[in-house]
């Protein structure tokens, strides 16, 4: 099972893809987590990742783009995967695109977890507490939120439009337990 989710940051995409992963027993593909481990080396490279994360910006695509090929291409993805919080702008959609072309690789269902900017906003500022991310705070969600709207959601669109079959929304806003039944019963169809 080939799975791709979009969603602003604190849609709770995340959450529905560890959800999915573990039930399906597939890799759950998150960039975000992918970059953050590399943080914990302490090198040069480390350091310029670190300071456009905890920016809110985006990571060059030279960088992400070739991270995603190495993964999707491991034997760890061989019965499917699930993306999270990629491709987030148009040169990555370009590429993702093109890859799975080339690689004979059919996606089998894009979720795209719709929700309002305060319920993200309440959300990520909740997250907060628990977790210690650097880029969790108003000033930085207001950026990272912006980069989605401006980057991301025209990928999303772009995405409905050429695989409008494969293509699913759900409510984000509802409970877990609810948007992991609705995305369930999508899947039996998928
Ligand atoms: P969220 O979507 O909740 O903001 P993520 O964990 O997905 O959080 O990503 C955190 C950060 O990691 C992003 O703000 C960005 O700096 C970097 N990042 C993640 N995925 C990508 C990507 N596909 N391209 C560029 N940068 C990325």
């Amino acid at each position: 099972m080939k799975l791709i989710l979009f969603g602003p940051p604190g849609s709770g995409k995340g959450t529905q893809a560890s959800l999915l992963a573990k039930k399906n027993q597939i890799p759950h593909l998150s960039t975000g987590d992918i970059l953050r481990f590399k943080l914990q080396q302490d090198d040069n490279f480390a350091q310029k990742l670190s300071k456009i994360i905890s920016g809110g910006n985006l990571v060059p695509d030279t960088i992400i783009n070739p991270i995603v090929a190495d993964k999707l291409l491991s034997n760890d993805c061989k019965n499917g995967f699930i993306l999270d919080g990629y491709p987030r702008n148009k040169d990555q959609s370009n590429f993702l695109i093109d890859f799975l072309e080339k690689n004979k690789l059919d996606i089998d269902l894009i979720i795209d977890f719709i929700a309002d900017t305060n319920t993200v906003k309440k959300r990520i500022l909740e997250r907060s507490k628990i977790e210690n991310r650097s880029d969790d705070n108003l000033e930085v969600i207001k950026t990272r939120l912006d980069k989605y709207f401006a980057e991301t959601q025209p990928v999303a669109a772009m995405f409905k439009a050429k695989f409008k079959e494969k293509f699913f929304e759900i409510n984000a806003t509802q409970e877990i337990t609810k948007i992991q039944y609705d995305i369930e019963n999508r899947l039996k169809n998928a």
